[in-house]
């Protein structure tokens, strides 16, 4: 259920910098002129930037987070301009305040869960409904009740819980750990910068509440950040979706183009394919298969040498090697080769298991008892005269490619190896 290897910290980054810059910023005394402005503008540029970005990708979840943020600003934000303005709170200014401390954390975690399902019309309707029978229903208490929803909202339920630390309502605490369970659960069933946004989006929303009317300015800088987070994780996605690869989480060919555009005059590059994948595919079945790509792309990836893996295409993978010369490199690539080679892959996946005991038989024959394992061929070619481009060099590491599948497979052969065989002495 949880997928604790996909966790990356890289997916945190982005938001945790926003959160610590918004953190340092609201804490930042005597601003000048040109930010208490800027502050004052940012909530609603960021949303309208942001928000039509999300809109423009129909990204409606992001879309709807930033609005709910935004509408959380806006209510607090009239009470604090009062609050500076005239020295002393507005007399709707407990009520609203802890309807926002209920309600922010509330939907924040509603609309981090619900995921695009349906046609993307009726999935907006649906979401703007939500939040407009929530804020009709508020809105009614508060206008109808006031007295009543204030005593109600302030009222300590559980005494025995309640520390002199909270400076929110009590019952905000639970939801808001509720709402920190879900993104968190969310997170880890399926672990990406848009769930890890929400999460530390959350954080700063924590944070930012109990400092509305302390620090100056800490409303707009976090609602801000927070909405900025949600355009972040978008962009962020965006990215990964074009550079990365889906299935074996390797850069993708993409990324290799564009490494190759950058590299300098001395480098490496290799070209690996899978042994006989097509039969391990019609054997095993196309699961089975995927599984074992994403095994060999987790061990080329972990290839010593300083060398980086990419997913090329189908069961070919590229290697590259920036700064270092074909002596280096051999004994990495035959070091990887080697690993790939003597490690049993355990069949994990239950559909794929043999229909009846022949086949169940025939199977183990093959592969062992349980587990399977394949090899890799691997072609390489250093930068020199004759290959002055990446795109030659990489075209003589495919070349030697095929010379490594026609001397037996599960081997390294360098680019015009027949001439150096003496010299590097490889497979
Ligand atoms: P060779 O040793 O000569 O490389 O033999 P081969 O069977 O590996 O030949 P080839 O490289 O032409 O086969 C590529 C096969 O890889 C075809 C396809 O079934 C399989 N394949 C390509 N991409 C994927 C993928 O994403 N998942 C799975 N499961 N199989 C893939
Ligand atoms: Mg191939
Ligand atoms: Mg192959």
């Amino acid at each position: 259920m949880f997928r604790f290897s996909a966790v990356r910290p890289s997916h945190f980054l982005p938001s945790l910098f926003l959160l610590l810059s918004g953190l340092a910023a609201a804490y930042v005394r005597d601003l000048s002129v040109f930010f208490t402005s800027l502050f004052n503008v940012l909530p609603t540029l960021v949303l309208l930037l942001g928000g039509a970005y999300c809109a423009v990708y129909r990204r409606q979840r992001e879309l709807f987070l930033m609005i709910t943020v935004y509408i959380a600003y806006y209510l607090l934000d009239t009470q604090t301009d009062y609050f500076r303005d005239h020295g002393r709170v507005r007399e709707d200014a407990a009520v609203v305040f802890h309807l926002v401390c209920l309600l922010l954390p509330m939907l924040f975690a509603l609309f981090s869960a619900w995921q695009e399902r349906t046609h993307l019309f009726q999935d907006m309707v649906a979401r703007f409904a939500v939040l407009l029978a929530v804020g009709s229903v508020a809105l009614g208490m508060e206008q109808s009740y006031p007295q009543a929803l204030l005593a109600w909202l302030v009222e300590i339920r559980w005494p025995a819980l309640h520390g002199s630390w909270m400076s929110l309502i009590q019952m905000s605490y639970p939801v808001f750990f509720l709402a920190f369970v879900v993104v968190v659960v969310q997170y880890l069933r399926q672990p990406r910068p848009l769930h890890a946004a929400q999460i530390t989006g959350l954080i700063g929303i924590f944070w930012m509440l109990p400092q509305t009317f302390i620090l100056p300015f800490t409303l707009n800088i976090m609602c801000s950040q927070v909405m900025l987070m949600i355009a972040a994780a978008v962009s962020h996605e965006a990215y990964q979706m074009a550079f990365r690869d889906e299935l074996t989480g390797l850069p993708g060919r993409r990324a290799l183009n564009e490494r190759m555009q950058r590299l300098g005059r001395n480098y490496v590059l290799a070209m690996t394919d899978v042994d006989h994948f097509k039969k391990f595919n019609d054997t095993h079945g196309h699961d089975v298969g995927d599984q074992v790509l994403r095994l060999v792309a987790s061990k080329l990836s972990k290839v010593t040498g300083g060398g980086r893996a990419y997913r090329y295409g189908g069961e070919e993978f590229c290697l590259v090697f920036a700064g270092k010369t074909l002596e280096e490199c051999i004994p990495h690539l035959e070091a990887v080769r080697e690993m790939i080679a003597n490690y049993a892959i355990q069949l994990r996946n239950q559909e794929n298991r043999p229909q009846d005991d022949q086949q169940g038989r025939q199977r183990r024959g093959t592969s062992g008892s349980g587990s399977v394992s394949v090899t890799v061929s691997i072609g390489v070619c250093e930068r020199q005269a004759e290959h002055r481009t990446p795109e030659e060099v990489l075209k003589a590491a495919d070349q030697a490619l095929y010379a490594a599948k026609g001397a037996g497979r599960n081997c390294v052969m360098a680019h015009g190896q027949k001439e150096r065989r003496g010299a590097l002495r490889v497979a």
